[in-house]
Formats: structure tokens, C-alpha cells, sequence
């Protein structure tokens, strides 16, 4: 059988390496990071045009199913998936993690947009602690006032033209004892963050709940509605039913 997975996510991470011999699978990346973790699949890196790219790319293919892994923010490119899948009739699965719940002890301030964002963190000089990945941070750039710490896999550039700035580059998962001590040796006063879910990088929630620091929380957006399982087991069971059909 073959699949297009449209990944860039630990649960795809996950999915590829799990899946069963007689399927034929194609990873595809959009390419935001320069180098990638390999993975044991054939992979495309690079966007396909919008839906047309991808209706023609799954036909010269001859692909027969689509499993949908990107991330909780990647609102675009599940949209392009539902809408090929529906007009080509190629199935399609989409991997929804859950978002995090507010647990008592959580100081949050939930927002819609990275601009909603940097509004919250108000008028007075903070330490902010940004992780948020890398290119949205400029939607900081109208708070000017704050220290920032910025972590992400990749450089920001100029992105975030501001006075006070520091840079940190890592890759997660990062977990709760480290992100304790990363919070308290940083001197941080305020944490923003996506609600992106899953437990890879909810060390920073739980620190942050540990020690009494207010997080700024973007919602995720909202995604087209389709088959979807939680997780990258929940696809594997979902493509084997289809090998035995
Ligand atoms: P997006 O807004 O949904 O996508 C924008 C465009 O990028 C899409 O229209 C598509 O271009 C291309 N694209 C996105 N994912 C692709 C994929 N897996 N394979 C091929 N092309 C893809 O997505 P985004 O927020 O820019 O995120 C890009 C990728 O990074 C996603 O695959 C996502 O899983 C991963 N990621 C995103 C975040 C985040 O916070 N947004 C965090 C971690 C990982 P065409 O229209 O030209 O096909």
C-alpha cells in the first residue's frame, strides 16, 4: 500500500518507524529546519504547491492513503490534505494530539495569536522566556520592553529586533527537572508557549506550574474535520485495518 505521511512531528517520527513492511511509505517535510533527523523512509522535503501540487503529486504516486501528522500549528497544509483526499477520494487519517488541559496550580493566560501574545505580557519590564519556535517570534518585536530568552532549534536572525535578547539553540524533548532548572538559573518571570500538546515539550508546563510562573498560552487552531486518531499507534492500527481489507 502506499502512503504519504506529512509529518514534522514526533508522532511521525514515531509512525515511520513502526510501520509494517508491506506498506509503502513517503515522508514528506515542508523543510522550515536545515538539516532534519534522518528517518528510515523514503523522504520528500519542500512544499507542493496547494492542494493542485498535492492532488497531482499523490496521483503520480499512486498513492492510496494519506496520513495527516503535522503539528497542532501547521493549520494550512491538513486543510490542502482534506481537501484532495475529498476531491481524489484517497483516504485520509489525520493524527490529532490532544492539546494540554489547565491543571490547578496553572497560571495561565490562554490567547488566540502570537500577536494576543506579546500584548499579554503587559506594560513592565519582564523576563520572558519565548518557546515558541522560530518564526513567529517577530510578533514580539511591538514588546520591546521585555529581557527575552528565546529557545529554538534553529537561529532567529534578526527576527527579533529587540535591546535585550538571548538565544538558545536546542531541540527537544526537554523534560520537567531540566526545564526547573533551566526557569530558575535564567531568572525567568513569564513563559509563552503554544498549546501544542503531547508529552515532548510539557516539561516546561509542569516547571513552570512547579514554580508559580505565569505562562502565556497560544490556542491551537482549529483543524478541518476528519478521521482522526490521537496518536501515531492509533494510525498503525488504522493502516493495518486497511492491509487486511
Ligand atoms: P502550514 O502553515 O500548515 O503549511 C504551510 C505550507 O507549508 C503548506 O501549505 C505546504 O506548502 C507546506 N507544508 C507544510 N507541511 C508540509 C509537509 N509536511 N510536507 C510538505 N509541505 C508542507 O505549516 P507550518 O506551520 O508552516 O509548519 C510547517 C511544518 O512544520 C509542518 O509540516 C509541521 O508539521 C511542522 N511543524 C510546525 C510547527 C508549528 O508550530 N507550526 C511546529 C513543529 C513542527 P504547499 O501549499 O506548497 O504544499
Amino acid at each position: 500500500m502506499r502512503v504519504l505521511i506529512l509529518g514534522g512531528t514526533s508522532e511521525a517520527s514515531t509512525l515511520v518507524k513502526r510501520l509494517d513492511p508491506r506498506i509503502d511509505a513517503t515522508l514528506s517535510l515542508a523543510g522550515r529546519t536545515s538539516a532534519p533527523k534522518r528517518e528510515p523512509v523514503r523522504t520528500r522535503i519542500g512544499g507542493f504547491g496547494g492542494p493542485e501540487g498535492l492532488t497531482a503529486w499523490i496521483a503520480e504516486n499512486r498513492i492510496e492513503a494519506v496520513i495527516d501528522a503535522t503539528h497542532p500549528f501547521a493549520a494550512q497544509i491538513g486543510r490542502n490534505a482534506a481537501l484532495t483526499c475529498k476531491r481524489t477520494g484517497v483516504a485520509l487519517l489525520a493524527i490529532r494530539r490532544p492539546a494540554w488541559e489547565r491543571r490547578p496550580g496553572d497560571l495561565w493566560t490562554e490567547v488566540e495569536t502570537m500577536a494576543e501574545a506579546a500584548l499579554a505580557l503587559g506594560e513592565m519590564t519582564r523576563r520572558v522566556f519565548l518557546t515558541i519556535g522560530r518564526l513567529e517570534v517577530g510578533a514580539f518585536t511591538t514588546a520591546p520592553q521585555h529581557d527575552y530568552v528565546v529557545r529554538s532549534i534553529e537561529p532567529i536572525g534578526d527576527a527579533l529586533p529587540v535591546p535585550r535578547l538571548a538565544e538558545i539553540a536546542a531541540r527537544g524533548p526537554f523534560d520537567e527537572a531540566a526545564e526547573t532548572a533551566f526557569l530558575a538559573e535564567r531568572r525567568i518571570e513569564i513563559l509563552v508557549t503554544k498549546n501544542s500538546g503531547g508529552p515532548a515539550t510539557y516539561g516546561k508546563i509542569a516547571a513552570a506550574r512547579a514554580l508559580g510562573i505565569p505562562v502565556v498560552i497560544v490556542r491551537p487552531p482549529r483543524k478541518p474535520d476528519v478521521a482522526s486518531v490521537p496518536d501515531a499507534e492509533g494510525a498503525l492500527a488504522w493502516l493495518e485495518r486497511r492491509l487486511d481489507c
